[in-house]
């Protein structure tokens, strides 16, 4: 299994190394042809207009938008889930538009800077996840297409998935929980599953 990690700017060395930790090969990626023979990719934290600016620059970001859109499962962590959600505010931003979500940047609540919250995701087990919030965005609106996954005590929405998409608005790459990766890293080998069966199914004739 191959990850790719978006590397133009912000976090993905932490990305990189919780990746190898794992047991991946995990490679950074910067231009449209390192986007083959990837089975899942990850846009990291940092800054998000800077990042996008970044992506059309080196060419990725039409070519990342339609692989994503046909098979390739992506996960966003904080300026990476902004550029995976559907709306941004607070200033609005061109995205890959890949969750049906809307989502205000800079904007948890008083909180201005960062901020560790425990956040309950019920999947990953019983022990909460201690998350790290770094002028964190805050979802506005989930679709009822989108799983929330994990909410702050207040009830916010703080992780979600919608099909082969998982998107958080903290790092999980800044600690020692590499419990979200593995999640992601699930999904991928799912993606990889249902790709080995249909190929299977279309070698087989129909009578
Ligand atoms: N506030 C940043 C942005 O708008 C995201 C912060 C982060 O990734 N830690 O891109």
């Amino acid at each position: 299994m191959r990850i790719g990690v978006l590397a133009l700017q912000g976090s993905f060395i932490e990305h990189i190394n919780m990746l190898e930790e794992l047991g991946v090969t995990a490679t950074p990626v910067y231009k449209p042809d390192e986007l083959e023979g990837i089975d899942g990719f990850i846009i990291p934290g940092g800054e998000s207009t800077t990042m996008l600016n970044l992506m059309h620059e080196f060419g990725i970001f039409e070519p990342l938008k339609e692989k994503a859109r046909a098979e390739l499962p992506v996960m966003g962590t904080c300026a990476g889930m902004l550029l995976l959600a559907k709306e941004v505010s607070n200033p609005g931003m061109e995205t890959l538009t890949l969750i049906d979500i809307s989502v205000k940047r800079n904007a948890f609540g008083r909180q201005i800077d960062s901020f560790e919250a425990s956040v309950d995701i019920p999947l990953l087990g019983k022990e909460p996840f201690l998350a790290i919030f770094i002028r964190a965005p805050l979802i506005e609106r989930t679709s009822p297409d989108v799983e929330i996954l994990g909410r702050l005590n207040d009830g916010t929405a703080v992780a979600v998935r919608q099909e082969r998409m998982l998107a958080v608005s903290f790092h999980p790459e800044l600690t020692q929980d590499t419990r979200l990766h593995r999640y992601f890293l699930e999904i991928v080998a799912d993606c990889l599953e249902e790709e080995v069966k249909s190929v299977r199914e279309a070698a087989i004739p129909a009578d």
